[in-house]
């Protein structure tokens, strides 16, 4: 069994971004910079963009956090991406969600510019990544497969079995991960929560992407020997032995499942950082066009 270790990579991809800034500064042009909406204060929510502002100061990136309050209503969200996408400063943001249930988060997601949109959710961005034509790729499955591409793993002619249909996730990497390319060439199932017998597609699988939020869900019994393993799920277990209060755990029952497999991600550690840089790399390749 080996790990795929998504911390690893990610400071890789991270260092190779802050030779590119130093390049930028050198030369006296401005500096990439990527601005974060967040609504509210929900706590996973504030870890995530915490770690993204965190990240953007260590490359060398400028970055704007816009906290708003939780009763921020829908007219004003939309007046502050309209802000944003007028900017000439910003070269791409992200709006934190979810969003609070008062505000129609289509409506939000459809405003955001698409030069400006670095994780990739605008339909504009999504339909040209489902062409393979380019343009910005969500930050998590453009992590996955980052991830896939930098550890060689063999992907041509494999059965891929996604778990979730979400449009930031399973939707996005079935697609990727069926079309042409390194990382691809998969043979994609793509599973739901209707699906029937999930267990027959899995222990069939070559390589499983697990992205449902439902912790040690995959087990033993439902993998084959060899198997790859990209665990995309992040649920916070309520623990009071924990300084936190919580620990953080997979879709995958890990202890069970990694002796069989040949790779596998942990959570934490495995696709979550590798998230972070990608959307570093998106806010790197928004600069370049808007230059
Ligand atoms: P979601 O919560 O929007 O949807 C879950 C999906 O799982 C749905 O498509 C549903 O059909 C499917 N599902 C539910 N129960 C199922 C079952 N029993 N069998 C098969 N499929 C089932 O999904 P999401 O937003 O993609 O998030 C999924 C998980 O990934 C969450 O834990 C989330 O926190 C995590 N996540 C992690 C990252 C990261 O950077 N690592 C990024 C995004 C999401």
């Amino acid at each position: 069994m080996n790990i795929l270790d998504g911390r690893k990579i990610s400071n890789q991809i991270k260092e190779e971004i802050a030779v590119e800034v130093a390049q930028i500064k050198e030369r006296g042009e401005k500096v990439p910079h990527l601005a974060a909406v967040l609504v509210g204060n929900d706590g996973a929510s504030l870890t995530y963009v915490g770690s993204k502002v965190r990240s953007c100061k260590k490359i060398g990136f400028e970055s704007t956090l816009i906290h708003l309050p939780e009763e921020t209503t829908e007219v004003a969200l939309l007046r502050q991406v309209e802000d944003l996408n007028a900017n000439p400063d910003i070269d791409g943001y992200i709006v934190q969600l979810p969003l609070p249930k008062h505000i129609d988060e289509e409506k939000v997601l459809m405003a955001v510019h698409p030069d400006k949109d670095v994780d990739g959710f605008h339909p504009a961005n999504f339909g040209k990544m489902a062409l393979g034509m380019e343009t910005f790729i969500p930050a998590t499955p453009f992590g996955i497969m980052e991830l896939l591409r930098r550890y060689n793993i063999e992907t041509e002619g494999k059965h891929t079995v996604v778990i979730g249909r979400s449009n930031i996730v399973g939707r996005p990497i079935s697609i990727l991960m069926s079309q042409k390319g390194k990382a691809a060439n998969a043979t994609v199932t793509v599973t739901h929560s209707r699906t029937k017998d999930l267990t027959e597609f899995t222990q069939k699988a070559d390589i499983i992407v697990s992205a449902l939020g439902s912790p040690d869900f995959l087990k033993a019994d439902m993998v084959k020997e060899g198997v790859v393993i990209i665990d995309v799920g992040i649920t916070r277990v309520p623990d009071e032995t924990r300084e936190k209060g919580y620990y953080l755990t997979g879709d995958v029952d890990f202890d069970q499942v990694a002796p069989k497999a040949s790779y596998i991600t942990p959570v934490p550690g495995g696709v979550g950082p590798m998230t972070i840089a990608m959307l570093l790399k998106n806010t790197l390749l928004a600069r370049e066009r808007h230059s």
